[in-house]
């Protein structure tokens, strides 16, 4: 299917090492323990959660007395998911806040570049294909183009896009988008928004204008921020996340690119590190490829 596909680059270099491991090894020692701390960061788990994942592993190889290399890639795996997971039982919500029966409103945040724009129009196309009502309002009048391609992709996905100048304020584009949508009893707006990191005082002002108008407007909303992140970017997104998670409330992840990269074990560290759900995964650049993250099936598409 399309996740394993899109993970291929991740799945063939993380799971031919750990097979060498395997293979090479047979016994579980410290030296292999050194090993498989290395492919895993090469993955880009990071080094926190690497080292929570090994001291994890060292304790349950322990406890289930096992000596050989092959019953360890099952706990490998196994002890992955539940890294994901956190520490809570398992059960949380990945899929996205769509309100049943009122307006829902998706807030767009992430540096340029990233794969915003791409994944604003996945999501439309996703949402129309399901027989929602949508509308996109293009909040990033700040990058030269970036109105021009928002409207591209709006064409590609059959829906309308709201839009000022370049250059006019961003939260009076949104509230323009959330009138409109209003009047047309739309399901769901999908905002962008600016992606400049060079100034982050400028960039939490005008988020937290544009957060305001849109709490204003709507109950409860914005009922998304979502953060793009690109996975080639590795631990740079990393840090680009704990920045926009100082600037507003995110309450997902959109990992951009792991059709790009070997190195999918980001996916791990964010999650682990932040405590943010990732919850789509972009990979490829068709208007299809966009999808709902499962940690069962990221996890399995490594092993695979
Ligand atoms: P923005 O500046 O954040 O709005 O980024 P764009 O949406 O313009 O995307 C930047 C580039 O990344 C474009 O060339 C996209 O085709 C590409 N891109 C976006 N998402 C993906 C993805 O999931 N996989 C791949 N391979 N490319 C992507």
């Amino acid at each position: 299917d399309k996740y394993k596909e899109g993970l291929s680059k991740t799945r063939k270099s993380f799971s031919e090492k750990i097979n060498d491991l395997v293979a090479r090894y047979r016994k579980v020692d410290e030296d292999f323990f050194e090993d498989l701390e290395e492919v895993l960061i090469a993955a880009d788990v990071g080094v926190t959660t690497v080292m929570e994942l090994i001291e994890e592993l060292e304790m349950e190889v322990k406890r289930q007395n096992i000596k050989d290399t092959n019953e360890v890639k099952q706990v490998i795996s196994e002890k992955l998911v539940e890294i994901y997971q956190g520490n809570d039982d398992g059960s949380e919500e990945t899929s996205l806040n769509i309100q049943k029966d009122d307006l829902t409103v998706i807030l767009f945040v992430g540096v340029n570049g990233v794969g915003k724009t791409t994944t604003i129009g996945k999501l439309a196309h996703q949402l129309k294909s399901e027989g929602k009502d949508v509308l996109l309002t293009a909040g990033d009048t700040f990058r030269a183009g970036a109105i021009e391609q928002l409207s591209e992709w709006g064409k590609r996905a059959g829906v309308d896009v709201i839009k000022h100048s370049e250059g006019s304020d961003p939260a009076a584009v949104i509230y323009d988008g959330i009138q409109a949508a209003k009047s047309r009893n739309a399901d769901v707006l999908l905002c962008d928004t600016a992606g400049r990191l060079q100034n982050k005082v400028n960039l939490m002002n005008e988020l937290a204008k544009v957060k305001r108008v849109i709490e204003r407007e709507v109950p409860n909303a914005p009922h998304e921020v979502l953060l793009v992140l690109d996975a080639t970017t590795g631990q740079n997104a990393l840090s680009q996340a704990k920045t926009f998670s100082q600037a507003t409330d995110v309450s997902g992840i959109v990992l951009t690119k792991l059709d790009g990269t070997a190195k999918g074990g980001i996916v791990l560290a964010i999650r682990n590190e932040l405590g943010t759900p990732v919850k789509l995964v972009g990979l490829g650049e068709k208007i299809t490829d966009l999808q709902a993250f499962d940690p069962n099936a990221f996890v399995y598409g490594l092993f695979a």
